[in-house]
């Protein structure tokens, strides 16, 4: 076994108390004392990835560079971290259980009763070292999904009881993340809800080392020593996380509370000089802004925060490498007619056309496009949202009225958005997209070439259809230039209106790229973009 220490991150009382971000900022306070570290979230439910998920019901799905379809707390451990993950990064019960019953049909288990303990256990402990186990890393954090407690989240923390006894105590350690109410008729915050939460991890034979607490009110030394004496830890690994004004602060709040020292002393590694410079000159830009921009994101997941989390976060690393607040403003697509596209876009000054599925809303994002294109407001559309400015064009510039994408309309007279061939065949939904990273050519002197400043770039994918090559010739030479091909395939990545100050459509998906030491250069020139527009107004 390799010398890796492993995090195990545990949730109780409730969920969405943001245990990615706590794993994520842990992650960074120990990269930053240039240990090696990766995280992994392994998530209860039985889809075998997010990838099949409604974002109503799970939020954006994150896509890694290998393709996978996890979770969208993999985007935030790449944005603090500023590495990459992968497939095994994000791991699901589905997953788990999948490949077990592939064993067991291959004759594995040499007929054995396959059961919870030991082989769904086995396989979950097997992948959380896996990555562990290669070497690349001294530290690895897991983040386990759910609340403990639920049925679901068993396995997991009897495979996490599991391997702290195979590992010991100084290699294998728990965070548990849990919530301190304040109940505001009494005027206290309240421990019971966390001894409950802690006790429940004890009936598994799991025994919490540091508590991080979620509070919206300071917690006092009196409630640190009863949470200590009745949760079973030492006083200082009673941690505070109170509500922070960015999910950016909270590296440095876990910095002052001592997370970092608290845990490298329970694995019995050195606590080392800590270098956040370039994150703090982030902060500090982020939270001093000279001006403001005001963004309309045009979907139809508007209403839901976590929908289109990657594109919001670029936005916020956009905007603090423009020294620029963004105001981001959200327009149901669905709601969007040519008769308020004025009204609604008033006082905006770039547009995001955000990516998406169906035909739901479809309508209104062209009418929008229409609409920044002959107002010169700067647009960016990403994946649908290129697709849709290639409709528009063709309907509103060529003057052919059926034009449409094959995904809305599947004997549209003018498919200038058509299914890509190796999808033809395909009938599974999950994983069957055009996934992952794919190299992409740039023209000279195209927006994208001035904003990358190279040639050869590589982005991620998520999507089934592809602009029409039959109809380039006609597009192109009617204004809506192909600035962007994969080499390989000859498929079209981005389209710009040379003719309008700022147009650019990508059919990959840029906003899983950007992070805090490295924003992304187009959503760094589309908020750069934004403020010239206001400017001239
Ligand atoms: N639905 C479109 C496609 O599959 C766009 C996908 C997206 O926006 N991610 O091609």
């Amino acid at each position: 076994m390799s010398n890796t220490k492993y995090i195990f991150v545990t949730g109780g009382v409730t969920s969405s108390l943001g245990k990615g971000i706590i794993a994520a900022s842990l992650a960074k306070l120990l990269q930053a004392q240039n240990y090696r570290v990766t995280i992994q979230k392994f998530d209860p439910y039985i889809n075998v990835d997010p990838g099949t998920l409604n974002p109503y019901e799970h939020g954006e799905c994150f896509v890694t560079d290998d393709g996978a379809e996890t979770d969208l707390d993999l985007g935030h451990y790449e944005r603090f971290l500023n590495v990459s993950t992968s497939q095994a990064n994000n791991v699901t019960t589905g997953r788990v259980y999948q490949s077990v019953i592939e064993k067991e049909r291959k004759g594995v288990f040499l007929g054995k009763t396959v059961q919870v303990v030991p082989h769904i256990t086995n396989e979950i402990k097997e992948r959380i070292c896996l990555l562990g186990e290669t070497g690349e890393y001294d530290i690895v954090i897991t983040e386990i999904g759910g609340t403990v407690g639920d049925i679901e989240s068993l396995p997991y923390i009897e495979a996490v009881r599991q391997l702290i006894w195979e590992l010991g105590d100084d290699n294998a350690m728990v965070i548990h993340l849990t919530l301190i109410p304040y109940l505001s008729a009494a005027g206290e915050l309240k421990t019971k809800p966390t001894q409950h939460s802690v006790k429940t991890l004890m009936e598994s034979g799991v025994k919490a080392n540091v508590l991080v607490c979620r509070t919206e009110h300071e917690i006092s030394d009196e409630i640190r020593k009863k949470l200590a004496l009745f949760c079973n830890v030492k006083k200082e690994s009673v941690i505070q996380s109170i509500d922070a004004q960015t999910i950016y602060d909270v590296p440095l709040l876990m910095l002052d509370e001592g997370l970092d020292k608290v845990v490298l002393n329970t694995l019995k590694l050195q606590s080392k000089p800590i270098d956040l410079i370039d994150w703090k000159k982030f902060l500090q830009k982020h939270k001093n802004p000279k001006e403001q921009v005001t963004i309309g994101l045009i979907g139809k997941y508007v209403e839901l925060q976590d929908s289109y989390k990657s594109i919001l976060e670029s936005l916020i690393h956009a905007g603090a490498e423009n020294e620029t607040k963004v105001v981001v403003k959200s327009i149901h697509s669905e709601f969007l007619s040519s008769d308020d596209i004025s009204e609604k876009l008033t006082d905006i000054d770039g547009v995001i056309v955000a990516p998406g599925f169906g035909g739901r809303g479809t309508e209104g994002k062209i009418d929008a496009i229409k609409f920044v294109r002959k107002n010169n407001i700067p647009f960016f559309g990403i994946c649908l949202g290129m697709q849709m400015a290639v409709i528009e064009h063709v309907r509103n510039q060529l003057g052919l009225k059926e034009a449409n994408s094959i995904e809305m309309d599947e004997d549209c007279k003018y498919p200038v958005i058509t299914i890509m061939e190796e999808q033809k065949t395909i009938t599974d939904k999950g994983g069957t997209m055009r996934l992952g990273a794919w190299d992409c050519e740039l023209s000279e002197g195209s927006l994208a070439h001035k904003a990358y400043g190279k040639f050869t770039i590589s982005e991620r994918h998520r999507h089934r259809y592809e602009f029409n090559n039959e109809y380039r010739e006609a597009i192109e030479s009617s204004g809506l230039k192909a600035t962007g091909i994969n080499p390989k395939t000859g498929l079209i990545e981005i389209v710009e209106n040379p003719n309008h100050p700022w147009f650019v459509g990508v059919q990959y998906h840029p906003e899983y790229k950007s992070t805090v030491l490295n924003p992304h250069p187009l959503f760094v020139d589309f908020i750069k973009a934004s403020l010239q527009n206001k400017h001239s107004k």
